[in-house]
């Protein structure tokens, strides 16, 4: 089988891939705040409006706090809800003691909120401040001014909703996509061995066993070659429908090569897998697929072991699943408990357990 040896830890992560456009997204608005914002704080100062210099200063403050984390420890705190906070409330006194220069930093602010804060929380504090803007504005302004920037401002908060609501959707899609194979809708290995090191992690730190299954169809080439490709799709398509029938909502299914599964049981023993990957043989071979296509399928199950890497747990099951190709296929076997001695030959190097 072997076919791990490409995994690397480092694939890309496309969960991970979409917390790092994130944190992009809030370092440059923080950035780039910091530089319009902080020549107000000496501009405020001078007109003495001190409470709304001390406001742009922790404005400032904590952009530069975030700031200097990202670029330190990759990482920021409050999950940057300071910004939209500090700036709807400075914007709206500003506007409050400054009029219109103080209006126009309600635009930005707004939309700020709906960059940094979740969808909902973005939205309930929209309307607070569209609501504070509109009474500030009232008693501030002509009448015509007042309707003029209460509807402005409101069409900039939808418009900016709007196109949240939109990135938020793609960013679900691209996850769905980049996670998933097209053709059966299982997990690819995109994610495959971050999965298996929270199930090590599991092991290690609460003694909790979870169990992984190796199946791969036999002598699938033979159904291509006899059937067509296409009968061939849709022979796999089916047996992932018969193989979820059987499992569970925790269960984690992934094809890992283009006739072969891996199906991940977390708080499973070896036999408890064992018995499931029976049953999913059974499942398979019971009844032909496509009416008359008769498919058998080959299984290695291996539970994990205390203090090993999840190169070499898959590599324990790849091994068992090459016995039961080799012993005549149609069959499930174990894998022994201990690693195997020659596991740096199957390619992948054992890579450390994070703690
Ligand atoms: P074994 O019992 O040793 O596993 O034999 P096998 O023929 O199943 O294995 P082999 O690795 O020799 O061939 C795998 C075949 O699976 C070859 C390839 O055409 C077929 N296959 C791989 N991906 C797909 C796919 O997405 N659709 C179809 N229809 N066939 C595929
Ligand atoms: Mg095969
Ligand atoms: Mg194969």
């Amino acid at each position: 089988m072997n076919t791990f040896s490409s995994i690397e830890h480092s694939s890309t992560n496309p969960t991970l891939a979409v917390l790092g456009f994130k944190r992009q997204l809030v370092y440059h608005l923080h950035l780039w705040a910091f530089i319009a914002v902080a020549p107000l704080v000496v501009v405020q100062w001078q007109h003495h409006h001190f409470l709304l210099s001390g406001l742009l200063i922790l404005f400032c403050v904590n952009a530069l706090a975030v700031i200097a984390l990202l670029r330190l420890r990759d990482t920021y705190f409050l999950k940057g809800r300071l910004f939209p906070l500090l700036a709807v409330v400075s914007a709206a006194y500003s506007t409050a003691i400054n009029g219109h220069s103080g209006l126009y930093w309600a635009y930005p602010a707004a939309s700020a909120l709906f960059f940094l804060l979740p969808l909902r929380e973005a939205i309930a504090s929209n309307i607070i401040f569209v609501t504070t803007m509109a009474v500030v504005s009232f008693l501030k302004f002509p009448e015509t001014d007042f309707w003029r920037i209460t509807f402005s401002l409101g069409l900039t908060c939808v418009f900016s909703m709007i196109f949240a609501w939109l990135v938020g959707k793609l960013q679900n899609e691209l996850s769905r996509v980049a996670t998933t194979d097209p053709l059966t809708g299982c997990l690819n290995r995109s994610q495959l061995a971050d999965i298996l090191n929270s199930q090590i992690q599991m092991r290690e730190r609460y003694e909790r066993l979870s169990s992984l299954i190796l199946l791969d169809l036999d002598h699938f080439k033979l159904i291509n070659d006899q059937w067509g490709h296409l009968a061939g799709d849709k022979v796999l398509k089916e047996m992932v429908l018969r193989l979820r029938k059987r499992l569970r909502e925790s269960d984690r299914l992934f094809r890992v090569g283009g006739e072969e599964f891996m199906i991940l049981l977390p708080e499973t023993n070896q036999h408890e897998c064992n018995l499931l990957a029976h049953q999913l043989l059974t499942s398979i071979n019971a009844r032909p697929f496509l009416e008359n296509i008769k498919v058998t399928a080959s299984a290695g199950i291996a539970e994990v072991s205390k203090g090993e890497t999840w190169s070499v747990w898959l590599n324990r099951a790849d091994q068992a699943l090459y016995e039961a190709k080799s012993s005549g296929r149609n069959q499930v076997v174990s894998a022994t408990n201990q690693p195997p001695s020659d596991h740096q030959s199957l390619g992948t190097p054992p890579t450390p357990v994070a703690s």
